[in-house]
């Protein structure tokens, strides 16, 4: 399979290794079954399901990449930085995904205390039955048990209601730099790609610092087609792609059967005037023999 302008690719999705809720090999044979052609998972501040992940895509004959989604703090919001095509045996990106991991557990910790102080008990270890990589708790995690334990209908009203900035379980966190998230993606061979950019709440003074120190750093691409963009989003960041020079992602964002609207590979295509990401990395695909 030789990279084309036009291909199934869904490069973003989360497994039980960070907070989506199948296994990498359960992932890879739902993206064959719904027709990705090239696939990558990426995993928040984690690389840990890279082999599985890989291994899974090239027995059924599913090309991949390697993939990462890593938090980065950026004028007072998390902003997400996804790495495609990475080295995944390189040190430094090993490194500096784990420090960006460190503190997710008393993170959590202080959650569960501020969930407390609004009447919601035990959320800590309700939020840890559903955790597959004690590394990674996740706001998602929080959310599955205030849907279990039905104090919300879904986790769109958790997050609403109690997870984002000045609801009570929301704890403000110090994510890693742009520069250096970007920065490892690149020295470990990876394209960095923006993710999701219309999901920021940025005035457009500091969208463009965002975009423009993104490019400084070496970044090399944005998501324009994702689970999270209206067809409207799409074209403007279509718009953005090209006015700073940046190459085009496709992905899913897909983190579980029972949450996600989008599924693997169901996305609509790249418009046709961008360079999709993959044309840059045809020398990092693992092609299936
Ligand atoms: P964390 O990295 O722990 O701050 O959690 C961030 C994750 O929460 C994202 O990757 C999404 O999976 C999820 N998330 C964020 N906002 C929402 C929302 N409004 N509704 C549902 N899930 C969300
Ligand atoms: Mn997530
Ligand atoms: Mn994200
Ligand atoms: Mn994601």
């Amino acid at each position: 399979m030789q990279p084309s302008s036009w291909m199934n690719a869904d490069l973003h999705c989360h497994s039980c290794v960070s907070d989506g809720t199948l296994t990498p090999e359960a992932l890879a044979q739902r993206a064959k079954e719904r027709g990705v052609e090239l696939w990558a998972l990426t995993d928040h501040d984690e690389i840990g399901g890279q082999q599985r992940a890989q291994e899974a895509a090239l027995a059924l004959g599913l090309a991949y990449l390697t993939g990462t989604e890593i938090s980065v703090s950026f004028c007072g919001q998390t902003v997400h930085i996804v790495g495609l095509g990475f080295d995944a045996d390189n040190a430094a990106l090993a490194h500096g995904l784990a420090a960006t991991r460190g503190g997710r557990r008393e993170r959590a910790l202080e959650m569960a205390e501020g969930l407390a102080q609004a009447g919601i008990h035990g959320s800590f270890e309700g939020a840890l039955k559903y955790v597959g990589n004690p590394e990674l708790i996740s706001r998602t995690h929080f959310a599955r048990y205030l849907v279990e334990t039905g104090v919300c209908a879904d986790t769109s009203e958790v997050f609403r209601r109690f997870l984002t900035e000045g609801k009570p379980g929301f704890v403000p966190h110090r994510w890693a730099s742009l520069r250096d998230a970007v920065r490892w993606i690149d020295d470990a061979g990876g394209l960095a790609v923006i993710a999701h950019p219309a999901r920021y709440r940025f005035t457009a003074n500091e969208e463009h610092a965002l975009f423009s120190e993104f490019k400084a750093h070496g970044g090399r691409g944005v998501e324009v087609v994702t689970g999270s963009h209206s067809a409207a989003e799409a074209l403007r960041y279509a718009e953005v792609a090209q006015e700073y020079g940046l190459a085009a992602s496709r992905g899913s964002d897909f983190h579980s059967p029972d949450e996600s609207h989008t599924d693997l590979g169901a996305l609509p295509e790249l418009p046709s005037q961008l360079t999709p990401v993959w044309e840059l990395l045809k020398n990092r695909i693992q092609q299936p023999r």
